[in-house]
């Protein structure tokens, strides 16, 4: 009989998860589930799935060769869900003890909550200590204070870890921040940046795509060239590569956007760091090894990963289920089928679907500033555009992008995450990107057919919003140029921006 049965869920395949910290290979067993309802719960790109399924077939294999009992279920029966087989393998297993890392997910851990009741076997459900901050930590962090900031729990974590902190206990460098040399825009004749690694698919990967293929035909995305890594081996390589060639200018165009360029000098790796193929702790300490990397560079990339991610996760577990449900503006325009195709003659926005399509990822500012940002000022459902979100990228899972969406994106949660909302004119896509060249549409015009509706859209989210965002301080200048502005140009607006939603509509 096994004692404990130990479950590693698809986003746990890292070697130390704490499911297996006390587990004895001649007394337990682990378990590993392709089960149909999570592969199916969004509609998942392509090859988001072929990435799950192929990383959890290729760490299955890796225990097994260290001699290490794993008992896998590979993905066949439609009904499957993590209960219904677990409980069919418990039968054959017979554990005395079910043992599981905490979930990412709030819904899968509302799901872990019924095994007890439904197996009749004890279930441990342990701390994920994968993350800098654990979940009752940021629950403290949070008690007594008006605003949950992000700048103000980085710089907590960062005096916790002493990372990029001098002997003086100040901030390296002098500053705690250094997001305003974030923000260039490409210039003209940058030379090409170089891609992110790219891994050839094994046999393994190959019978998964094969899989997938025929499983789940109508999944979103391109299946193929399929070139992630799928292993912890092939994950460190990615993350040594983006040292070596691109975390250097990782800083300064941070915030860039390029129709060229689909990766800039992002890191890519976020994909592999929700399902453990890498660990937070892993990348920063192998980026602060890297000698005479600009301050701006180390400072910006460590934010993301020590701050944001941290925060983010702080934010979903601290805040849910009620998060799912906000609704700051009550946003009531479906998502536009053009999210799904790029069929669309707004350039940025084509193009960002486009790239999407193809390569299961966009950066953070074609995600924040693109796509977001449009469906906060078309006023879009915060849930279908969560939907899609959450579908559409490898590193999609809900604790990370729910609140991006409804927090940093869509402002749904009324403040909870930012100060203000992150919308923008066409006049900021211009700045930061190349998109508006190439487009039907005219950037500098505000109103009329030809117009970027990015500029009108603009301004008439603020008009409909005035009552909730006014008194806002960061806003004073919108709304004292609202103040301004002619009835008949307020009515222009809303005319233009009426006849565009109605046409995008259908
Ligand atoms: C609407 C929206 C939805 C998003 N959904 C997801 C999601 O489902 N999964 C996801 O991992 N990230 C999500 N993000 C955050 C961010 O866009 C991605 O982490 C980033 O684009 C991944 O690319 P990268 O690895 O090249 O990141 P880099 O730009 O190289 O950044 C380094 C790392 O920092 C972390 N990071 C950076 N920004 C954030 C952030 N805002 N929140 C959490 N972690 C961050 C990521 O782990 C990332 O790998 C979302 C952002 C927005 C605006
Ligand atoms: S003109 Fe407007 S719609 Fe076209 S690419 Fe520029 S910002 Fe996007």
């Amino acid at each position: 009989m096994t004692n404990n049965l130990c479950v590693i869920l698809g986003d746990q395949l890292s070697s130390n998860i704490s499911s297996l910290k006390n587990f004895k290979k001649n007394q337990d067993k682990i378990l590993m589930m392709e089960v149909f309802n999570e592969a199916t719960y969004a509609n998942h790109h392509k090859k988001k799935l072929v990435l799950v399924f192929s990383a959890m077939r290729h760490f299955a294999k890796e225990l097994q060769e260290k001699g290490v009992s794993v008992t896998y279920s590979k993905i066949n029966k439609s009904q499957d869900n993590f209960t219904k087989e677990l409980s069919s393998q418990c039968k054959k297993i017979q554990p005395k003890r079910i043992v599981i890392t905490h979930p990412g997910e709030y819904r899968v851990l509302q799901e872990i909550k019924k095994w007890e009741k439904v197996l009749k076997i004890p279930v441990s459900i342990v701390d994920d200590d994968r993350f800098f901050c654990t979940i009752d930590e940021f629950k403290k962090w949070t008690e007594g204070r008006k605003e949950l900031r992000m700048e103000s729990f980085y710089q907590m974590m960062r005096k916790k870890y002493q990372i990029l902190i001098d002997n003086n206990g100040k901030p390296k460098g002098g500053k705690w921040n250094y997001d305003i040399k974030n923000r260039k825009s490409l210039p003209k004749n940058h030379p090409d940046v170089p891609k992110p690694l790219q891994h050839k698919p094994d046999d393994i990967t190959k019978q998964v795509i094969a899989e997938v293929k025929k499983k789940f035909p109508k999944h979103f995305g391109d299946l193929e060239p399929f070139w992630f890594a799928v292993t912890h081996e092939q994950a460190k390589k990615s993350l040594n590569d983006f040292i070596k060639n691109r975390l250097s200018m990782f800083g300064p165009y941070e915030d860039a956007m390029a129709q060229e360029e689909s990766f800039l000098y992002h890191s890519v790796l976020s994909m592999y760091l929700n399902i453990g193929l890498l660990e937070p702790k892993q990348i920063i300490n192998k980026v602060l090894e890297k000698d005479g990397i600009k301050v701006e560079s180390v400072e910006g990339f460590v934010r993301q990963i020590l701050g944001w991610r941290e925060y983010i996760r702080g934010i979903y577990w601290y805040t849910m289920p009620k998060y799912s449900k906000t609704n700051y503006f009550d946003a009531k325009n479906k998502l536009p089928k053009f999210y799904w195709t790029g069929n669309t003659e707004m350039n940025c926005i084509k193009n960002c679907i486009e790239q999407t399509i193809k390569e299961s990822y966009a950066h953070h500012i074609q995600r924040l500033m693109i796509t977001g940002n449009f469906a906060l000022i078309a006023g879009i459902k915060p849930e279908e555009v969560c939907e899609w979100y959450l579908s559409v990228y490898a590193d999609a899972y809900e604790w990370v992008e729910l609140p991006n969406t409804h927090g940093m994106t869509l402002y749904a949660d009324g403040g909870v995450l930012g100060s203000k909302p992150y919308a923008a004119s066409g006049n900021y896509i211009n700045k930061m990107s190349d998109y508006c060249k190439d487009c039907k549409y005219d950037v500098k015009q505000k109103e009329g057919d030809d117009a970027c509706p990015f500029n009108y859209l603009y301004w008439n989210f603020f008009l409909k919003n005035q009552k909730k965002l006014e008194k806002n301080p960061r806003l004073w200048t919108v709304f004292s140029n609202i103040k301004k502005m002619s009835q008949e140009k307020k009515s222009q607006i809303r005319n233009n921006s009426k006849k565009f939603l109605i046409q995008i509509s259908k």
